[in-house]
Parts: C-alpha cells; sequence; structure tokens
C-alpha cells in the first residue's frame, strides 16, 4: 500500500506580525495557498512585499482566501503576474469587495509611485509600484464564488498538470466568521489531516453583519487570529461611544472639523451606522458628514446589495440614515474639503484607517495642524503607521516626505474593533468540537501573540504555539521519526535549495562526516519551542554552525518539538596535534 503524501504548513506571513497572511499547505506535490496578504507597517515587513515568493507560484494549485482585507489578499496580484495561475476560492462578498480593495491598491501605488518621482523623495529612481490596475484585471477571472457551510472538494482538476491523484484530494469547508462582510474561517481536510484556519474573527455580534459561527467541525490544528490576544476591548461605561460623541460635539462647538480615518471596508459602514443613531438619539447635533472614499463608497453598496449578510434587525438602508450625507467622489472635490474655507463644522471619514496612504493624508496634512479640529481613530493602528504614532501621541507625524505638526486632538475610540479581544477569541476556540490538539497563534504583534499562546495553555490545557516566520510544520506527525526519518522532515518542504557557497579546498570537506576534531559536520538540534532552544540554537552559530533549512515544529504525542539542521560552516579545523 502506497503512504499517502504527507501534509505540511509553512507560516509565510502573519507570524510574528499582524500582517502579510501567507499559509502554505502542501499534501504530496500539492500546493496550497491560505491567503496571500500584503506586508504592512513597519519598513522590514513591507520590503518583505518585494521579495521573491518561497515557492515557484506556478506551483500552487490552488488559493483558499478568508476575507478581503488588503493584509489578507493584497499580494494576489503578485502571485498571478508572476505565474500562478490557479482558482481563488472565496465567498461571493469576499470575491466583490477583494475586487474594490485590489483596484484601489494598485491605483495607490501607481499614485505613490508617481508622487515619489515628481517630488524626488523615493530612493528608487525611478520607483516602481508592486502592480498595477492592469494585473488586477488581468487576475479578476481567477476568483471563484463558494457558498457558506457546504463542503467544496478541490480536486485541482481545473487545469492540466494538477489534480487526479486522489491522494491529494482536499475538501474545504467556509464558516461565518462575522469579521468583515463575505469573512470566513476556512476548516481544510487532506488525506492525512485537518486543520482549521480561524482568519479574523469578529466579535460574537457585529453592528452591522451577521454574527459568527462556530464551524461545526473543530480540527486537531487551529491557526486562530491573536491581533487582541493579549487584552479586552473596553466595556462602554455610560453609552456606547460617548467618547466619540464628545469630541464630534467639542469639535462643532469650536467650529473644527472631525477627520475618522477609517478602512474603506467594513469601518465606514460601521461608522455611518454609529453616526446615524447618535444623530438619531439626538447625542451629537446634525452635521455634514463626507464619505471621502471612493472605496468606501463603493464598499457599501455590496454591503447594502448582499443582504444576506446583513442582521436580521437590519435595513439595507438603514446605516444611511443622516440627513447631511455627501459622498465625496472626484480628487478636486476632496482637495477642496479640506482647504481653507471649504466647509463649516464637519466629519469627514475618509480611508485608510491607519493613515498609511489614501485621500486622508491629504486632510491630515490640512487638518493636524489646527487645534480647533479633532482626528479619531477607530480601530487596529498597527506598528509604525502614522495611525499607530498618532495614537502614541507623536508630536509631529510625516507625510508624504514632510513632518507636519500634531495640534489637533487626536483620540482613539476603540469601541470599533470587529476584531475578537482574548475572551472572545478563547469562547471561539472553547466551542470547537473536538477541541484541537495544536493551536498556532498567528495575526499578531510577537507580545500579543505569546500571550494568547499562554492563555490557551493554561485555561484550555492544549498546546498553542506563536510560529515564527518561515516555519514549517508536520501536520500528521504523531511521533517524532527516527533519526533518518527525522532529516527527510528537514527537507525544506517549500524553501528553494539552500545554497552553500564552496570554494577552495573547503569544497572536498565531507558535509555530512565528523569534523577532523571528532564533532560533527551536521547536527539536528531539538527542544521545546522557545527561549532555551533559541539559545542552543545560537550557541551552535557561535560554534561555527550555520542553519541548513528553516526551522521546523514536529507535531509528537507529547506537545510541539522544535527542530533546526545546521552544518558546520567556519573554516574546517585543524585536527588534534596540528596536522590538518
Ligand atoms: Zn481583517
Amino acid at each position: 500500500m502506497a503512504t499517502a503524501p504527507r501534509t505540511t504548513l509553512t507560516f509565510l506571513g502573519a507570524a510574528g506580525t499582524v500582517t502579510g497572511s501567507k499559509y502554505l499547505l502542501t499534501v504530496g506535490d500539492r500546493r496550497i495557498l491560505v491567503d496571500s496578504g500584503l506586508f504592512q507597517g513597519e519598513k522590514k515587513w513591507r520590503l518583505k512585499n518585494w521579495e521573491p515568493f518561497p515557492v515557484e507560484p506556478g506551483s500552487l494549485s490552488d488559493v483558499l482566501l478568508t476575507h478581503a482585507h488588503l493584509d489578507h489578499v493584497g499580494y494576489l496580484p503578485v502571485l498571478t503576474r508572476t505565474g500562478f495561475t490557479g482558482p481563488i476560492w472565496c465567498t461571493e462578498g469576499t470575491r466583490q469587495l477583494a475586487e474594490i480593495v485590489l483596484r484601489d491598491a494598485a491605483k495607490l501605488q501607481e499614485q505613490e509611485a508617481e508622487d515619489a518621482n515628481e517630488r524626488g523623495y523615493s530612493k528608487h529612481h525611478p520607483a516602481q509600484p508592486l502592480y498595477t490596475t492592469a494585473d488586477v484585471e488581468a487576475m479578476l477571472g481567477q476568483f471563484v464564488a463558494l457558498e457558506y457551510d457546504a463542503d467544496f472538494e478541490l480536486t485541482g482538476n481545473e487545469r492540466p498538470g494538477f489534480g487526479a491523484d486522489p491522494d491529494e484530494r482536499i475538501t474545504i469547508r467556509l464558516t461565518r466568521a462575522g469579521h468583515i462582510l463575505g469573512s470566513a474561517s476556512i476548516n481544510v481536510w487532506t488525506p492525512t489531516a485537518s486543520v482549521l484556519f480561524s482568519g479574523d474573527l469578529g466579535r460574537r455580534e457585529h453592528p452591522v453583519l451577521k454574527p459568527r459561527e462556530i464551524p461545526a467541525e473543530g480540527a486537531p490544528f487551529v491557526l486562530v487570529e491573536s491581533t487582541y490576544g493579549d487584552r479586552d476591548h473596553p466595556v462602554p461605561v455610560n453609552l456606547p461611544h460617548e467618547g466619540f460623541a464628545d469630541v464630534i460635539r467639542r469639535t462643532i462647538a469650536r467650529g473644527g472639523t472631525v477627520l475618522v480615518p477609517a478602512f474603506a471596508i467594513d469601518r465606514t459602514e460601521v461608522v455611518l451606522k454609529t453616526i446615524s443613531e447618535l444623530e438619531r438619539d439626538q447625542r451629537i447635533p446634525d452635521v455634514p458628514v463626507y464619505v471621502n472614499s471612493p472605496m468606501g463608497t463603493r464598499a457599501l453598496r455590496v454591503y447594502q446589495t448582499l443582504t444576506d449578510e446583513l442582521r436580521d434587525d437590519l435595513r439595507p438602508d438603514e446605516f444611511v440614515a443622516i440627513p447631511d450625507l455627501t459622498a465625496v467622489e472626484s480628487t478636486e472635490d476632496s482637495i477642496r474639503l479640506t482647504e481653507p474655507g471649504g466647509h463649516g463644522p464637519a466629519v469627514i471619514i475618509s480611508s485608510s484607517g491607519m493613515a498609511t496612504g489614501g485621500r486622508v493624508l491629504r486632510h491630515l496634512e490640512e487638518l493636524l495642524p489646527d487645534p480647533k479640529n479633532a482626528v479619531v481613530l477607530t480601530g487596529y493602528q498597527g506598528i509604525g503607521t502614522r495611525g499607530r504614532h498618532l495614537s502614541d501621541g507623536a508630536g509631529q507625524i510625516k507625510i508624504r516626505g514632510t513632518y507636519v505638526p500634531v495640534r489637533a486632538e487626536v483620540f482613539h475610540d476603540r469601541e470599533f474593533s470587529v476584531h475578537a479581544d482574548r475572551t472572545d477569541i478563547m469562547s471561539w476556540l472553547a466551542a470547537l468540537d473536538p477541541r484541537p490538539t495544536q493551536v498556532f497563534c498567528i495575526h499578531g504583534e510577537p507580545d500579543s501573540a505569546a500571550a494568547l499562546a499562554a492563555r490557551i495553555k493554561a485555561d484550555l490545557g492544549v498546546q498553542a504555539i506563536a510560529p515564527r516566520l518561515g516555519e514549517v510544520v508536520l501536520l500528521d506527525a504523531t511521533e517524532i521519526p527516527a533519526h533518518a526519518g527525522v532529516r527527510a522532515v528537514m527537507t525544506p518542504p517549500v524553501a528553494r535549495a539552500p545554497r552553500q557557497e564552496v570554494r577552495g579546498w573547503f569544497a572536498y570537506a565531507p558535509l555530512t562526516g565528523p569534523l577532523p576534531d571528532g564533532r560533527p559536520s551536521y547536527r539536528l538540534l531539538t527542544g521545546a519551542p522557545g527561549d532555551e532552544f533559541d539559545h542552543l540554537v545560537s550557541a551552535a552559530m557561535g560554534e561555527g554552525y550555520g542553519p541548513s533549512g528553516p526551522p521546523v515544529l514536529v507535531a509528537t504525542s507529547n506537545g510541539i518539538l522544535a527542530a533546526q539542521a545546521v552544518t558546520w560552516q567556519a573554516p574546517w579545523p585543524e585536527a588534534p596535534g596540528g596536522i590538518g
């Protein structure tokens, strides 16, 4: 009987950070990517978007998407431009929103490259966009929409060269995740493993959408987001969004403008609904409200059309019940909005939500220097983003190459989050049946992911770790293979063959035999993942060994074991006695 192909999982993004979600599943020769997100925030992460993808994109058979946020879909046009021609599976909502998000991302990148070239602040000459509108248009035909709560077999038969091998068949099921419209958790069953991707999880209730559901089947291996894995969202002490209402009242009274940077997708809808409720309840005066985000306006239309996604108690027109609401379309109107004398007191909702780009930048340039204005941040602000700097109380922020003083009032309304907090995540995990045996805390900053892993171990008694970027896990291993077997596992299933520079007499050195002083030239370091294991690896590096391939996690009956193969990389030592 032929042995069934092994299933491995590689963390290619959102490990050690919140953005760049990409998880590679391999089943024998078959490669499937779950999410294809852009790295955002700090430069060291953003630069990764420009690195070659770790496997040949043309060798991927399928891409599965949990939802349409840029940090989950924003890398797709690079994949398709560089050779991925397979289907992209997601819900209908994700398909529609992803098109809006990707077109906008391409346009932004084209504009930024143009801007940088004009103003000369790019280090690259000429500055290039990561991808263009044409790249996005070329890939839209690859999306395939799926229903929630139904099983789909990915046979790989959609195109030549893939599929037909029953040993590599894969079944998936999407479950409502309640984070943004179309968002899903994804169960994946391979012939040898079962794994559940939480995707970004909503809170137990969403102001506009149907609430998240617990997947009907749990899995031994679960990846769970940990954006807020170390904290709970504040429970409003008085009325909901009283802080936001208060800022609007104060700012309008002093003749200022309230600028609300908001993600175009979902956040704009939720902010509009909130303002409409505040006005209805007369907690704020009726003020002119501008939605200055063409993407936000387009997304709103999707929210109003895909009514199956909405809460049962919500009418599609309910979240636009604002008497004085204007959607700003043209760039000229956008610029005029915050020019001196542009308008009286008003609320402007504009993207992007972390002020990393988009129309909100010009408004910040105009509004931040004046103390009568206010900026209200509405959600998670990634490290290194302008939104995070503002939230942390920066006195000045850099926009398009120049520093802008921050004199306007800055308020961070954390009630707007549509990410599950620690309690929400724990209740989702605890409800899974069967319970997971291994949980991977992904999509969180390192502290947050580690704190959640510790909480899961303590409260649920389940193994949990925060994986490192590039780690490979064997999902179907039940025990540590024998030494030879472990070496087989160590062959990186996805990374390009490590290139070792060999020259001169070093080329003749045996790569696996012992060193002249008796030490092995190849060692396999194993231990429980964590600081102690890291020290073990660093000690070996100190001696003269270097890593051979990425670190690997092996699931064993006693939990997770970390393994790192190292080979001797320093000059060949002399044999005792001095004769080399
Ligand atoms: Zn998201």
